[in-house]
Parts: structure tokens; C-alpha cells; sequence
């Protein structure tokens, strides 16, 4: 299992194989918060089990930095060991989490032979209970969090923490170093850009960036990740005005990706809808 490394003055990070997913423990005087709790109850007591290791207190709160399985299904574990603990998210992460994490575990079951289909199909979900719209401030005693929605990007319901005295944003997957950050169905491409430029108004020159997968990054990091998904949203606006048709377009276009991505082809669907080029229901 891995450890926890520390990236900055008590905000620890582990980099769990399964899914590339990181979660990352910030330590105060009232205990741990705890950011993203991996892809089911599982994965969340190895989660658990490795904070242990730390012996940096116990869990104060959970945060998850959106709705997906890799990041929030993980809560249960934390629920079990603590009852009260809190768990924060956006309230668009909450409503999507309540309304389609059956749906995805029914996917999983798609594979029985996924080693992890059974545990992801177990999971109970618990949802978060402490939603908000723009910020929410978490109060540490010895420090402060604070939890930025700064727009859609990645999903609708995704969250920067803030840790102004360690210099750390932890990003969620609106910035990914393993891979190019992941374009779903469920994904804002048009908007992106102009999020992450928000997110980089939080970022100085020496701020060091988690990311939701892959190791931690700096502010050039997250301008390259920006510029890129940039020329994606202007590459599919240009391509509506000129009246490509839209299973042409992937092909036509111009990307800083190889354009037969998966990716490409949902910033190209969601595009679409987003300009009214193509009806939600084709
Ligand atoms: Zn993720």
C-alpha cells in the first residue's frame, strides 16, 4: 500500500494504484481532513488503515472534491469508524452522487471480471452532508481550509481546498498529471478553460497543485493543462460555426490530442449540445 508523502507542511498525499487516485490528509490540532476517499468502503478502510501509519490524529472531516466513484465511494469507511464525521462537497457533487451512483455500480457489475466489480457493487453510498455553493470555510483551529467551487469544468459539482498557510491547492480532477484530465459525459469542455483560470488565480508562482491523479504539479503545469483544454473548447465552437456536422467532426477538427481520444469525442458531444448544435437527445 502506499504511504503518505508529505508535499507541504502537513498535507499528505497517497497515490493509490486502483484507478491512479490520489487522496491527500491535511493534519491540524483538531485532526485530519481527509480529501477523496478512493472507489469504494474498501478501498476507504485501506484508506483508514494507512492514515493510521501517519499518527497524525483522527479523521476531523472528509471532503470530496466531486462525485465520482474514485473519489467519494470510499465515504462509507469513514462513516463506520466515525458516526458524526462530517463530509463535505458541492451540492451539484451531492445530487449527482444521490441520483446516479446505482447506475454506476450497475456498470461495474457489467464486468464480473473486474477484480474490483464485487467491492464497488457492495459499496453503500453515503452522501455528503455538508454542501455549499461558492465557499465554504473549514475551520481547524491551528489552520483554515477553504472549499472553492470556481465553476464547471470536469463535472458541475467540482471543488478546489484551499490551504493558504502550507501554499497548496488540491485541485480535484479539474487538473490530472497521469493522464489528459478526463472529458465525460457529465463535463462542462466549453467552460473548463475559464475555471481552471479561476483555479490559477489561486495559484502563485511557488503554490504546489495536487491534482485528482498523478504526482503534484506547479502553476506552469496547470497554464499547459488550461491552454490545452482551451484549444479543445475552441477547436468544437469552431466547428459548430462553420457547420461540420457533428460525426464529422472529431476527425475534422484540430486538438492537442490524438483526435480518435475518447475524450475528444465527449468534448465534441457535450460541445455541441452546449452551443444547441445538437439536441440532449440527439
Ligand atoms: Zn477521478
Amino acid at each position: 500500500m502506499p504511504d503518505f508523502v508529505e508535499v507541504a507542511d502537513r498535507v499528505w498525499l497517497a497515490r493509490y494504484e486502483w484507478a491512479d487516485a490520489n487522496v491527500t490528509a491535511i493534519g491540524s490540532e483538531r485532526g485530519l481532513v481527509v480529501v477523496d476517499t478512493h472507489g469504494s468502503t474498501a478501498a476507504g478502510r485501506v484508506v483508514l488503515d494507512d492514515l493510521r501509519s501517519l499518527a497524525a490524529g483522527e479523521v476531523h472531516a472528509v471532503v470530496n472534491t466531486h462525485w465520482h466513484w474514485d473519489h467519494s465511494f470510499g465515504n462509507a469507511a469513514f462513516r463506520e469508524h466515525d458516526p458524526d464525521v462530517p463530509i463535505h462537497a458541492h451540492e451539484r457533487a451531492a445530487a449527482w452522487l444521490a441520483e446516479r451512483a446505482e447506475e454506476t455500480k450497475a456498470r461495474w457489475l457489467e464486468h464480473p471480471e473486474d477484480p474490483h466489480a464485487t467491492e464497488v457493487a457492495d459499496t453503500e453510498i453515503v452522501l455528503p452532508d455538508r454542501v455549499f455553493s461558492t465557499t465554504q470555510a473549514v475551520d481547524l483551529g491551528d489552520r483554515a481550509l477553504e472549499l472553492l467551487h470556481l465553476g464547471r469544468g470536469h463535472t458541475d459539482g467540482d471543488l478546489v481546498v484551499r490551504i493558504p498557510d502550507a501554499d497548496v491547492v488540491l485541485g480535484g480532477d479539474l487538473v490530472e498529471e497521469s493522464a489528459h484530465p478526463w472529458i465525460g459525459m457529465d463535463s462542462w469542455p466549453l467552460e473548463w478553460p475559464s475555471t481552471l483560470e479561476a483555479v490559477l488565480g489561486q495559484v502563485g508562482p511557488d503554490t504546489v497543485v495536487v491534482p485528482g491523479h498523478g504526482v503534484a504539479v506547479d502553476r506552469a503545469f496547470v497554464e499547459n493543462q488550461r491552454r490545452e483544454l482551451g484549444l479543445i473548447a475552441e477547436g468544437v465552437r469552431r466547428l459548430v460555426d462553420t457547420g461540420v456536422p457533428i460525426d464529422e467532426a472529431a476527425a475534422q477538427g484540430e486538438w492537442p490530442w490524438e483526435a480518435n481520444d475518447p475524450r475528444i469525442a465527449n468534448a465534441v458531444t457535450r460541445g455541441y449540445e452546449h452551443l444547441g448544435a445538437v439536441s440532449p437527445l440527439g
